[in-house]
């Protein structure tokens, strides 16, 4: 029976993932380190969090001594603490770095210390930067383009590395874009609904042209779940969704499924640095470890918009959320 670290399992991915988890027969108990940042609530974690399976531990992935005694008792580590709105990285990169860099490599040199199991390290598809045709693959080089992918990159290739170097079982998952419920209203599919559904107007960056592909967030979660348990140490999988959309199509679905017209939608300048395209290849955790989003988009978004129509206590608060360069009240983004 294993004892599971997760790390910012009060945010988005990780409440979902705790969930999942927790229902796991191997698995004995699962601690959430998190610290609560604007991004991170207790509430997400719902009837999860009084599991007397589940111990939450208030705190910074920071700070080592703390991480150091979580780790003494934890055989396995999924991180997924981070900042990680694009927009933020943009007015406050140095709290990128230092979450997301020094963070992780606090967490890589106490599992290394104490001879951790398994480490799975939370990545993202933006890495690769972006791509003007065709899929990045494991092996693609990275190219991160903005400070957030930038930081993901680094905090990536210093998990590596402590494969590399000492051993210590990591494998990175890098997913596409995810969606679904209890995701923070900054992200461009709970902003747009949640305009929507408001009767507020929605806008669109440029000519609305960027792709982006779009994945489950329990489909993603399948996937990490997969790489705790079988993925090979010191290998990187991609968890794509298989859906790629360019914001006019993803707003097209939204439009239509909030019962609104393109009335609602106007147009901005865009931003700089917003990368025209991601686009990801998940044959190798298919082929290797089975992996297979389930979730058609349809239905997802569908769910999701419900969601947010259903609980406007869950998400309305957060709008009054620290809000650095504005990126709570611009509608665009991603
Ligand atoms: P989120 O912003 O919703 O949640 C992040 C969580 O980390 C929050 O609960 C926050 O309180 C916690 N946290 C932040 N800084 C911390 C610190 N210093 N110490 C402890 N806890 C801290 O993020 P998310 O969307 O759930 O993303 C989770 C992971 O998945 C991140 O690593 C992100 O880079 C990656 N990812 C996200 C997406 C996506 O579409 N959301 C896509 C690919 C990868």
């Amino acid at each position: 029976m294993e004892n599971v670290l997760v790390t910012g399992g009060a945010g988005f991915i990780g409440s979902h993932f705790v969930k999942r988890i927790l229902a796991a027969e191997n698995v004995a108990r699962v601690t959430v380190l998190d610290a609560l940042t604007y991004a991170g609530h207790i509430e997400t974690l719902g009837a999860a969090f009084l599991s007397p399976r589940l111990a939450f531990v208030h705190g910074n992935i920071l700070d080592a001594q703390l991480v150091d005694d979580l780790m003494a008792r934890h055989s396995m580590v999924v991180h997924f603490a981070a900042e990680s709105h694009v927009d933020r990285s943009f007015a406050a990169a140095s709290t990128f770095l230092s979450t997301n860099v020094t963070g992780t490599h606090t967490l890589l040199d106490a599992a290394m210390r104490h001879g951790t199991q398994r480490f799975v390290h939370v990545s993202t598809d933006e890495v690769y930067g972006p791509l003007v045709e065709g899929t990045a693959t494991e092996e693609s080089p990275l190219r991160p383009s903005v400070p957030y992918a930038a930081s993901k990159a680094a905090s990536d290739l210093i998990a590596l590395s402590y494969f590399h170097t000492y051993g210590l079982p990591v494998c990175v998952t890098r997913s596409s874009n995810n969606y679904g419920p209890h995701q923070h209203p900054e992200k461009v599919i709970p902003r747009f609904i949640t305009r929507l559904q408001s009767g507020e107007p929605v806008t669109i960056h440029g000519r609305g042209e960027h792709t982006r592909n779009w994945l489950h967030v329990e489909d993603n979660c399948a996937g990490i779940d997969a790489v705790l348990r079988g993925g090979t140490p010191g290998e990187v999988y991609n968890l794509g969704g298989g859906t790629d959309l360019t914001t006019r199509e993803l707003t097209d679905h939204l439009l239509q499924i909030c019962g609104k017209t393109w009335d609602a939608v106007t147009y901005i300048p865009d931003r700089p640095a917003n990368d025209v395209r991601y686009s990801i290849d998940s044959s190798k955790a298919a082929a290797q470890l089975g992996y297979r989003p389930e979730r058609r988009l349809e239905d997802g978004l569908a769910e999701t918009a419900d969601w947010y129509r259903r609980n406007p206590d869950r998400w309305a608060p957060l709008m009054r959320s620290p809000d650095p360069g504005g990126v709570l009240t611009a509608s665009g983004g991603r």
